[in-house]
């Protein structure tokens, strides 16, 4: 799943995991990680677009748990 300009990897693994799911919620500032039907992380795509590269997301994951992609030079 990708947006114009940005796309985010999560493994399956922190997906999975409630307690990291709910902290990738509650730290990114435009809203791009929700909880799914069933407690797993989904990624809001109409929002993909506006991450602001602040990289919380990365900071709360275990390390390479969750990747931000430019899809731009
Ligand atoms: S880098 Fe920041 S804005 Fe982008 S997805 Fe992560 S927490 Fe959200």
């Amino acid at each position: 799943m990708a947006g114009l300009f940005i796309d985010v990897e999560v493994s399956n693994e922190a997906a999975a995991d409630p307690a990291l799911v709910a902290k990738l919620v509650e730290v990114c500032p435009v809203d791009i990680f929700a909880v799914a039907d069933g407690g797993r992380l989904e990624l809001v795509e109409e929002n993909l677009d506006e991450c602001t590269l602040c990289d919380l997301c990365v900071g709360a994951a275990p390390e390479g748990a969750v990747k931000i992609v430019r899809l731009y030079e």
